[in-house]
């Protein structure tokens, strides 16, 4: 039985007030729900605040975007090992939107996701295709190139300490979301790619769906048997509809 996972992606919103706020949040939904595990990932000048606010709880915490190099010249960037010294177990790699408006390849993706595993992080990796190639029946194409490309990279066995979200672009921030059935279709799809590789990883891995997740089409995603969690991005702004998709899970 794989544990439902439900991560918040705070994208570049909040401040310390709000990160108190949903830090007090999540620690009454992880009391409330113990068998789903939360994650939060703030900007990262609010890793600290958190790390001290959420101290002792379940709750954990994840980086938004991590370097794929481990030190050195890179101005602007974060490591992964400097994120996992700031409280950090999780980090997201390969966000539509650093895919998107930074340029990050496939390739690039892989060395972050590689990175972030040499420290210890667990990478959620992020899968999804564009509004175009929907359209055009490219989505598995996609999304599979994208999978494999990590797989190739880092090895099958590294997927056993990942986590994958498949989020798909056009429904990002847009109020569209993939019915139930259309993302359990592509959530199959991944799950038998790993299994082509690794029939035990497969079984464990967890594969969120992300793309304007709000409590009240939430439980029919977690419905779905290849739908291990949520990966929300503005519901997770608002304590109350983050507990809610939480207590979505079905118990
Ligand atoms: C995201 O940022 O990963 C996301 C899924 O955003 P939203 O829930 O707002 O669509």
């Amino acid at each position: 039985m794989r544990k439902l996972m439900v991560a918040g992606n705070w994208k570049m919103h909040g401040d310390r007030a709000l990160a108190g706020e949903l830090a007090a949040a999540s620690r009454d939904a992880a009391t409330a729900r113990v068998d789903v595990e939360l994650v939060l990932a703030p900007p990262f000048t609010l890793l600290a605040t958190l790390a001290q606010a959420l101290a002792g709880s379940p709750v954990a915490l994840a980086g938004q975007d991590v370097s794929g190099h481990a030190q050195g010249a890179y101005t602007g960037e974060v490591s992964a090992a400097m994120l996992a010294e700031a409280g950090c177990s999780h980090v997201l790699v390969g966000h539509s939107e650093r895919r998107q408006y930074h340029g990050e390849t496939d390739e690039q993706v892989a060395a972050k996701f590689i990175a972030a595993q040499k420290a210890g992080l667990v990478p959620i990796l992020c899968l999804g295709e564009s509004r175009q190639e929907h359209e055009s029946g490219q989505t598995e194409a996609v999304v599979g190139r994208q999978l494999a490309t990590v797989i190739e990279a880092a090895g099958a066995a590294a997927m056993e300490h990942s986590v994958l979200a498949y989020e798909p672009v056009w429904a990002i921030g847009t109020g569209l979301t993939a019915s139930p059935e259309q993302a359990q279709a592509v959530h199959a799809f991944l799950r038998s790619q790993i299994a082509g590789r690794d029939v035990r990883i497969a079984g464990l891995i967890r594969i969120l769906y992300g793309g304007s997740v709000k409590p009240d089409n939430a439980a029919g995603l977690f419905a779905q048997a290849d739908i291990d969690g949520a990966l929300v991005g503005g519901a997770s702004l608002v304590a109350a509809d983050f507990a809610a998709i939480a207590a979505a899970a079905p118990n």
